[in-house]
């Protein structure tokens, strides 16, 4: 058995303030940088799904073309999605092969096309014909459009968020790839759009209600032997088919009945998906008094410049409140700034030198904070990541340093990078688990390697780019009647 493996991922935030181009993707920033042919077989040892889809394939001859991600960022550029997608459809066009897996992310919109990920497999089917089989795994954040569902054989998609199980949801393609090539033809398919926008921060698997659904959905699963997945959207895409997917594949009657069980479940629970979120200086006056008494640090996530949704990661809103309300012993990271990394290298350990700090990216209600900083560390950004979710990958951030003003330490980097491992903070020699306060570039990838160590996680709504309520985005593409937030106000009507 020959298989075709590729991978391009890309989360597009539509309001974002930067483009992902060509450049982007032969960088990779929270990806690994783009790889051709034989070099794809490094990452089977990587937490990503093309990782445990080669592991899973021994028996199999895998034919490895490109594998390209980005950060999240705005639309995908023409010329980045022509010349990947490009690439790989050249490669399947020679059809010496029995089966094409790819590693997507599923909510990739481009320049000039909404649906990146839809118009790829739609591309690929129409070189290789109806009888190849294409399966790919998703993000748990993919937008699942009706052109992915139908041009594809099978998708899979992760069930964690932080996402633990990447590898995992490549192993499962490669299960459901296996049964499809066995059977000799596609299984059936049912699938259910959810009537709302899940909030980001309200998609957390570790606590309800997603965990319940996400046990119960394996469950199923294995009850009546189905593959089932749950896509929880990426609600930050204005385009008609944004928002959270159920659909599953096997015998008819169960797939359609435990689709519909599932999606009845997410709807029945439409309250609970909704997440406090607090304002700047009451999520700090909060972490102190809960700090106060505690041996463990208060974690604020400073979601909306998650540069894991299209942040720049610098903005200052939370370095304000930390300093209006005197906290003292607390951390905040990364702050990506390339100027001050810059400027804290030339003034060396133990300098005080004047910045505006932050705060480029033109953010509304945003601005660089003046002020003096002193020089406390200094750093070549280079850090190997020991938390569960990207353990082992290394990360090339830059001329970075730590600069302190007030009580506050912060981590300021060269390149963007999302604060979801305790190593970023170490590297800039502060140790997490002995702040008071600390304060998370992140929305929730951060949780897996932070709630261990945390007395309380609080999530904060400073300016940024990523909305953490959807309902507040200047929508002006999506369908008719769905809901902006979770009982919330109904778009177009
Ligand atoms: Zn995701």
């Amino acid at each position: 058995m020959r298989v075709l493996i590729a991978g391009f991922q890309h989360e597009t935030n539509t309001f974002a303030p930067s483009k992902a181009s060509y450049e982007d993707f032969l960088r990779g920033g929270a990806f690994p940088a783009m790889l051709r042919g034989s070099d794809l077989l490094a990452m089977r040892d990587i937490n990503i799904p093309l990782g445990g889809f080669i592991r899973a394939m021994t028996d199999a001859e895998l034919v490895p073309v490109l594998w390209a991600g980005a950060t999240p960022a705005a639309h995908v550029t023409r010329e980045a999605f022509e010349n990947i997608a490009g690439e790989i459809v050249r490669a399947a066009s020679t059809r010496n092969f029995d089966a094409i897996y790819l590693d997507l992310h599923g909510a990739m919109v481009c320049e000039h096309l909404d649906d990146g990920e839809g118009e790829l497999l739609n591309r690929l089917r129409a070189v290789v014909g109806p009888h190849i089989p294409i399966v790919a795994s998703l993000d748990l954040h993919a937008n699942v459009t009706e052109k992915m569902l139908t041009r594809a054989d099978g998708l899979v998609a992760y069930r964690t968020y932080p996402h633990v199980d990447m590898a995992e949801t490549g192993t499962r393609a490669a299960f459901l790839l296996r049964r499809i090539l066995q059977r000799g033809n596609a299984l059936y398919r049912s699938s259910r759009q959810i009537p709302f926008l899940l909030p980001l921060n309200g998609m957390c698997t570790l606590v309800e209600p997603a965990r319940d659904i996400y046990e119960a959905m394996a469950a199923a699963e294995s009850q009546h032997g189905l593959s089932l997945s749950f896509a929880m959207g990426f609600p930050a895409a204005d385009f008609p088919e944004c928002g959270p997917m159920v659909w599953g594949y096997g015998d008819s009657e169960a797939v359609e009945q435990q689709v519909a069980r599932l999606a009845d479940q997410i709807i029945s629970r439409e309250a609970q998906w909704a997440v406090p979120l607090l304002e700047p200086e009451d999520a700090v006056r909060t972490a102190m008094k809960i700090s106060a008494n505690a041996s463990r640090p208060v974690v604020i996530a400073d979601t909306q410049d998650n540069p894991g949704g299209g942040g720049d990661s610098d903005t200052t809103g939370m370095l304000r409140a930390l300093l209006a309300c005197g906290a003292q012993n607390a951390a905040l990271g990364l702050m990506v700034d390339p100027a001050a990394a810059a400027a804290a290298h030339a003034a060396g350990p133990g300098a005080d030198i004047i910045l505006g700090l932050g705060g480029h990216s033109r953010v509304a209600g945003d601005a660089p904070f003046e002020s003096t900083f002193r020089v406390e560390q200094l750093c070549d950004g280079r850090c190997q990541y020991g938390g569960p979710m990207m353990h082992g990958k290394w990360s090339d951030l830059g001329p970075s340093a730590r600069l302190s003003v007030g009580g506050v330490q912060i981590v300021v980097t060269t390149h963007k990078d999302q604060m979801l491992d305790r190593n970023l903070y170490r590297m800039a020699g502060i140790e997490p688990e002995a702040m008071k306060i600390l304060v998370n570039k992140s929305s929730v990838h951060f949780r897996a390697d932070f709630e261990p160590i945390a007395e309380a996680i609080l999530v904060a709504k400073a300016p940024g780019p990523l909305l953490a309520d959807p309902a507040e985005y200047p929508w002006t593409r999506l369908r008719k009647g769905l809901r902006l937030r979770p009982l919330g106000p109904a778009f177009g009507g």
